[in-house]
Order: structure tokens, then C-alpha cells, then sequence
């Protein structure tokens, strides 16, 4: 059943290897994508993920308001507030 145009397929390890090989002998994400049968744009994400490309977007704490690279929607606090003790008994 097709209920979504975007490739959601789980990457085998083989198909990682393959990707690696062919991103080192220069091919284009278009010839990957055509020899893994893969759509293109899952290979560029593919291979984003795989080069650890940081997706951290910058936002702003919600505690002390100070920027920093959150990992998504999940995370707004900033490494200091995260770690730090907000119960109000603290001393
Ligand atoms: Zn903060």
C-alpha cells in the first residue's frame, strides 16, 4: 500500500556501503538514488545523516532565554538549565 510519496524505508547495511562507495567515486545523488532504487531526496538525506551533517537548530531557552543548538522541538532548554535544579526547594 502506497500512503506516502516519501521513501520511509528502513537503510540496510548494504545499502549504506553501496551509498559510501558511490558518494566516494563521485556519483551523483541522482545515480545512487537509481542504483539502490531509492528517490533522490532520501539518498541526500541519507547521506546528510550519515556525514553527521548537525540538524541542531538554534533556539532560544525557554528558561533563561539564551540561545543554543537545540535537537528539535523536544529540546528547549539550554544545557545549563537543563542540568540544573528548578524544584523550588532547592536551595
Ligand atoms: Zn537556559
Amino acid at each position: 500500500m502506497v500512503w506516502n510519496t516519501t521513501d520511509c524505508r528502513r537503510w540496510s547495511q548494504t545499502e549504506d556501503d553501496q551509498l559510501f562507495a558511490m558518494v566516494a567515486e563521485g556519483k551523483s545523488a541522482g545515480a545512487i538514488a537509481k542504483a539502490i532504487d531509492r528517490s533522490e531526496s532520501s539518498v541526500y538525506h541519507r547521506i546528510e545523516m550519515l556525514a553527521g551533517k548537525p540538524k541542531a537548530k538554534k533556539r532560544h531557552c525557554m528558561c533563561c532565554g539564551r540561545e543554543f543548538a537545540s535537537d528539535g522541538p523536544h529540546h528547549r532548554l539550554c544545557g545549563s538549565c537543563r542540568h540544573r535544579n528548578l524544584s523550588p526547594y532547592a536551595p
